[in-house]
C-alpha cells in the first residue's frame, strides 16, 4: 500500500476543487426559498453524479438542496457512524460568478498580484499565514470574484478522502455519512437536515482555516429587538409634549459602550452587543441588535446591559414605551462536545498523524456544526485550509488541501481502531 501522503498527493483534490469553484453557488439572505438560490443545486447535482460514479449508490440531492451519501463500513467492528459535512454555498458578500482560479506554483514569500484586477494584491505583510506556505502551490482568484475555498476546499477534501478509502479497502473504517449543505453562509445550512435520515453518531465540519486547526467552540448568539413607541404631535404645537422615537433610538445607541463590547473593539474570547439596524419615524421604530458571547452568563449580562440602557433613556420620555425582545439564534457547541471528549480528541490525533501540529481554537461566529451539535450531532470543525474567505483575496494551498485529505482518512482509521 502506498503511504497516506502518497495517496493524498495525487492532485485529484486540486482537480476537484478547481472544478467546483467554477460553479456559482452564492446564497442569498433575502430569499425565502430553500435553498435560497436554485443554482446551488447545480453543484449538488454534480456531486451526486461524482458520488454515484465512485460507487456511493445511495447519494441523492433532496428538494432542499442537501446532498446525502453513505460510504459503507468495511470492518466487522461496531464503529460509531461519522458524518463529514461541508457547505456548498459561497458568501453573499462577494460575487462567486465566473471564478477564474490562478495557481501560483512554488510560492516564495512575495506579494501576489491578481491578474484580472491588479489593484487586488495579497500582501505577504497583511497575510502572515503565507509565511507557512513557502514552496507550496497557492490557488487564488483573478481578483474579480471570491474563490469559494470556503467551503469548496472542504467538499473537495471530503470527496477525495472518500474516493481514496473506496480504492484502498485495506484501510479499515466504519460507516461514513456525507452531508453537503446549502445556505450555511446565511445561517440556514441545517434548517432542513433530517438527522434521523442521516443516521450519524458524531460529525465534523471541514470548514476551518489554518492547516492543523480544530475548533470545538463557537459564539453563543442572541438577537435583540427594541420596539419604540414615541409621542407624535404636530411640530408646530409640540412643546413639552412630543417624544420623538428617532431621538430615543439615537440616544440608546449613543449610550452603548465605546471602548468595549463592540465587534470593532473586541477579539479572542470577548463578546459584544452590535446594532444591526435602526428604522424609525417620529411615532415609533425598531432597533435591531445581535448579542454574542462564549458563555450563557456573558450573553445574559449583555442582554441585561441593553435593557438597563433602554430603561435609563426611557426615564426622559415618560409618554413613550420601549419593549425589548431577546431571541436565541445559536449556542456554543462546547457544552455538547465536552460530554463527548473523544470526538475532538480523535480529530487532534488525526491531525498529528497527518504530520501537523494540532491547534485547538474557537470561532467568533457560528457554523453548521454548532447548530448540528445542539440538534444532537456533536460536530466540531476541522481545517480545510481556507484563508481570507469572503473576499477577492481568498486563497488556499494545494498542500494544505492534501493534508486535510490525509487528516480525514486518519480520522476514519482512528475511530475504527478504537472500536471493539
Ligand atoms: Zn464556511
Amino acid at each position: 500500500m502506498a503511504s497516506l501522503p502518497e495517496l493524498a498527493s495525487s492532485h485529484t483534490v486540486t482537480e476537484r476543487f478547481l472544478r467546483y469553484v467554477t460553479i456559482d453557488t452564492q446564497s442569498s439572505p433575502t430569499s425565502e426559498s430553500y435553498p435560497s438560490t436554485e443554482k446551488q443545486k447545480d453543484l449538488g447535482r454534480l456531486l451526486v453524479q461524482e458520488l454515484h460514479a465512485i460507487g456511493l449508490s445511495d447519494a441523492r440531492l433532496d428538494e432542499f438542496g442537501i446532498v446525502y451519501a453513505t460510504l459503507p463500513a468495511n470492518t466487522a467492528k461496531a464503529v460509531p457512524v461519522i458524518c463529514l459535512c461541508a457547505h456548498m454555498d459561497t458568501s453573499p458578500d462577494v460575487t462567486g460568478k465566473d471564478v477564474k482560479p490562478q495557481l501560483v506554483r512554488n510560492y516564495q514569500g512575495e506579494d501576489i498580484v491578481l491578474p484580472g484586477d491588479p489593484t487586488q494584491v495579497i500582501r505577504a505583510a497583511e497575510h502572515p499565514a503565507l509565511q507557512q506556505q513557502i514552496g507550496n502551490d497557492i490557488i487564488t482568484t483573478d481578483g474579480t470574484t471570491l474563490l469559494g475555498a470556503d467551503n469548496k476546499a472542504g467538499i473537495a477534501e471530503i470527496m477525495d478522502a472518500v474516493t481514496i478509502l473506496l480504492a484502498n479497502p485495506q484501510i479499515k473504517h466504519g460507516t461514513l455519512k456525507i452531508l453537503f449543505t446549502p445556505d450555511e453562509e446565511i445561517g440556514r445550512g441545517v434548517d432542513n437536515v433530517d438527522l434521523k435520515k442521516l443516521g450519524a453518531d458524531f460529525g465534523y465540519t471541514v470548514d476551518g482555516e489554518t492547516a492543523g486547526s480544530l475548533e470545538d467552540e463557537t459564539f453563543s448568539a442572541d438577537k435583540a429587538t427594541l420596539t419604540l413607541r414615541g409621542v407624535s404631535v404636530h411640530p408646530g404645537f409640540a412643546k413639552g409634549r412630543m417624544e420623538n422615537a428617532i431621538k430615543i433610538g439615537a440616544r440608546i445607541i449613543e449610550r452603548l459602550p465605546r471602548d468595549s463590547c463592540s465587534p470593532e473593539t473586541t477579539e479572542g474570547r470577548e463578546g459584544f452587543v452590535h446594532p444591526t439596524g435602526f428604522e424609525a419615524k417620529l411615532e415609533g421604530g425598531t432597533l435591531g441588535f445581535i448579542i454574542r458571547d462564549f458563555t450563557e452568563a456573558g450573553l445574559r449580562e449583555k442582554g441585561a446591559m441593553l435593557e438597563a440602557i433602554a430603561e435609563q433613556v426611557m426615564r426622559d420620555f415618560p409618554g413613550s414605551t420601549c419593549e425589548l425582545k431577546i431571541e436565541p439564534q445559536y449556542r456554543n457547541m462546547k457544552a455538547v462536545l465536552d460530554r463527548h471528549p473523544q470526538v475532538s480528541a480523535n480529530a487532534l490525533e488525526a491531525i498529528r498523524r497527518a504530520g501537523l501540529a494540532p491547534h485547538r481554537g474557537s470561532i467568533r461566529g457560528g457554523t453548521d456544526g454548532s447548530r448540528l451539535s445542539l440538534m444532537g450531532l456533536p460536530c466540531p470543525n476541522i481545517f480545510a485550509g481556507e484563508h481570507a474567505f469572503h473576499s477577492r483575496l481568498e486563497w488556499v494551498s494545494v498542500q494544505d488541501m492534501q493534508k486535510a485529505v490525509e487528516t480525514i482518512i486518519h480520522l476514519a482509521m482512528i475511530w475504527e481502531e478504537q472500536a471493539a
